[in-house]
């Protein structure tokens, strides 16, 4: 079973209606993604084969997910062979119970974790509590986030709805629960933060026996796995403990190196606005004398494949979680990470959750409409995924139903609760469209009675009124338009249009 979503969380609207009042999250969010999307555009802007990478990054990303079981073979033999282990894992609770049972083996309570999208999905953190280990976070938000008993609201920035004040204070009360307390007198300047968790964490490198990572790629060919990062602190969990254990959606392979060129030209750019990623971490199994003795790698399905046999959802599975997207979003904006329950928050997480979730509860069947379709998520992708088409794609499902695969089997789902109005509308929608005569008609009457048209709507359609307003209706249809200028008899109709003073065209 997919745990994708937090647990309790409500539907995305109720969430949002909290933190939207938030005003010191809307600030430090507002803030920080406008920061973020404009350094974005000047790196993006340096590039002037920009979309023939992105195309590329597209293509590439829909040959391997067509030929995917080929690849992932590729892959466990390249790994096997350079002495790494590879485990195949459905779902979160397989994955975890991998995880739990590899790290149980080597007597150990406690692992140190690089920042990892996957080990989130599948609530690794919580599977090794229950336990008994500890598993600590060494990416400086994700440490911030952890202290503070809190669940990221940013791919790439986890704390970003912290400011300095906050993790001053986290740090100061919570560091020593989990080892080195932070030092006297901590101050919020980010040089001391930054030196209380460089000495907090320095510690847990040193003394630790077991890592768990993510990856961002994997290499078939070789069977490398490659972590981009930005503190380094990837680095010391990947090469100092002896064991090595990484978690990886199976959807982060690319056939070969040729291919691995171009998302690290992608990736930087993207997500932290670089020309190249500071630490960039790649390695092939074990080496004699050098980094962990045992690798494993855990091959993380949980919904991928489901994913993948949707025509339209599964360019989904293109993400590289670069987490543009999130920083031009004005829904993201406005709620937060939060509001989104899940650790894809924004609108990759709009059209990840519910996927990964098989639609499975009332805050995925909110996901959807948790976005304006202003398509500027879609512009900024690297990778080209049409998110407001996916977008579409999954509220028809809400709203109608229908076949979809949940683990490997298609099954008929029944619409979601509470869009019998809009299914009602598209249903009377539909059936006017097909019946020209009445579509006419109605057309001519809502013209003649445009005056009496309220400026908002009553009942259900309200909200969508309550913060715009309603298109005026034009004096005349585009059909009787046409008729009278350029269609047959337009003299007759010109004449009598004419006397009624009407002139230009309507909608
Ligand atoms: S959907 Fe595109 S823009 Fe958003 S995180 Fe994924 S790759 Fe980046």
């Amino acid at each position: 079973m997919s745990t994708v979503t937090y647990l309790g969380m409500p539907p995305f609207p109720q969430a949002a209606e909290v933190s939207t009042k938030d005003e010191r999250l809307r600030g430090n969010l507002r803030h920080a993604t406008h920061t973020i999307r404009d350094k974005r555009a000047t790196a993006v802007a340096e590039l002037a084969d920009w979309p023939e990478l992105r195309s590329a990054g597209a293509r590439i990303k829909d040959h391997t997910l067509r030929h995917l079981d080929h690849y992932l073979e590729q892959l466990e033999e390249a790994v096997t062979a350079a002495g790494g282990t590879v485990h195949w894992a459905a779902d979160a609770e397989e994955a975890n119970r991998i995880v739990t049972r590899l790290v149980r083996d080597t007597g150990e309570r406690e692992v140190v974790k690089v920042k990892s999208m996957a080990t989130q999905e599948i609530g690794l953190n919580e599977a090794l509590e229950r336990a008994g280990i500890a598993a600590c976070e060494t990416d400086l938000a994700e440490l911030i986030v952890q202290l503070g008993d809190d669940h990221p609201s940013h791919i790439l920035v986890p704390a970003i709805h912290r400011n300095r004040g906050e993790i001053r204070e986290i740090f100061r009360t919570r560091m020593g629960h989990w080892g080195r307390a932070a030092p006297e007198g901590l101050t919020d300047d980010p040089a001391d933060l930054a030196e209380a968790a460089r000495l907090h964490l320095r510690e847990k490198f040193l003394n630790a026996k077991v890592g768990v990572s993510g990856a961002n790629f994997m290499v078939a060919e070789s069977g490398t796995l490659v972590v981009v990062e930005s503190e380094g602190n990837g680095r010391m969990c990947l090469s100092l403990p002896e064991t090595l254990i990484s978690v990886v959606g199976i959807e982060k392979i690319v056939p070969t190196w040729r291919d691995l060129e171009v998302f690290l030209q992608l990736l930087p750019r993207s997500s932290t606005a670089e020309r190249m990623n500071p630490y960039t971490s790649m390695w092939t199994g074990t080496t004699e004398g050098d980094g962990p003795r045992h690798f494993h790698l855990v091959l993380l399905d949980n919904g991928r494949t489901d994913i993948l046999a949707d025509q339209v959802g599964r360019q989904t599975l293109r993400c590289i979680r670069c987490s543009a997207c999130l920083n031009v979003c004005p829904v993201y904006e406005r709620a937060g990470g939060h509001a989104y329950g899940s650790p894809y928050p924004g609108p990759i997480g709009a059209i990840l959750t519910p996927q990964l979730d098989s639609m499975a509860t009332g805050l995925d069947a909110s996901l959807p409409y948790a976005s304006s379709l202003c398509g500027a998520c879609y512009e900024v992708c690297p990778v080209a995924i049409d998110i407001p088409e996916v977008l579409v794609h999954l509220r028809e499902r809400v709203v109608q139903g229908g076949t979809v695969t949940v683990r490997g089997q298609r099954t008929t789902v029944k619409p979601a609760r509470g869009h019998a109005a809009e299914r009602a509308a598209m249903r009377a929608a539909a059936w006017t469209f097909d019946h020209p005569g009445v579509l006419r008609a109605g057309e001519r009457l809502a013209s003649r009675a445009r005056r009496m048209v309220p400026h908002r709507v009553p009942g259900p359609g309200r909200a969508w009124t309550d913060t715009r307003d309603l298109p005026a209706l034009p004096p005349e249809s585009f059909r009787d338009w046409w008729r009278r200028t350029r269609g047959p008899g337009r003299d007759a109709a010109q004449s009598r249009g004419g006397a009624d003073g009407r002139e230009g065209a309507a909608g």
